[in-house]
């Protein structure tokens, strides 16, 4: 897989991120990235917070798989680590999120805006990715 192109858009239709699954409203900026290979030529649709929760959530590129990227399967493990560590409570050896953090209870995009806020808050890990958000992710 080779990426040709990364750019931030604002979304002339709807689209679903493909990280997180979630609606990218008309309106919005996004991350719009063209990727070849195998013959294919397709483009991944990301909301900018998923695309920093990238960059912010431990483990994220520690399993990149060559010609593949990071994979969204990858991405979600590296959330529910996250989540469960920072924010679940073990009662009898299991782990329970707490319901403001519940990927069951709140969409899975308003749970990846909150992790990014919170991690920024208390100090970022990583500072590879800064792109000046537009206003309606503040
Ligand atoms: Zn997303």
């Amino acid at each position: 897989m080779e990426n040709i192109g990364t750019k931030i858009v604002k979304a002339r239709k709807d689209h679903i991120c493909d990280w997180c699954d979630c609606r990218i409203p008309k309106g919005h900026h996004y991350m719009c990235q063209t990727n070849v290979g195998n013959g294919e030529i397709w483009t991944w649709h990301g909301h900018l917070f998923c695309e920093e929760a990238l960059d912010k959530i431990p483990g994220m590129y520690d399993s990149v798989i060559e010609d593949e990227g990071i994979t969204t399967e990858h991405f979600r493990e590296c959330l529910s680590e996250w989540l469960k560590e920072n924010h679940g409570t073990v009662t009898d050896g299991k782990i329970a999120l707490d319901p403001e953090w519940n990927p069951q209870v709140h969409p899975l995009s308003e749970i990846i805006k909150k992790a990014v806020r919170e991690i920024k808050a208390n100090g970022s890990l990583r500072m590879t990715f800064e792109p000046s958000f537009p206003d309606e992710y503040r």
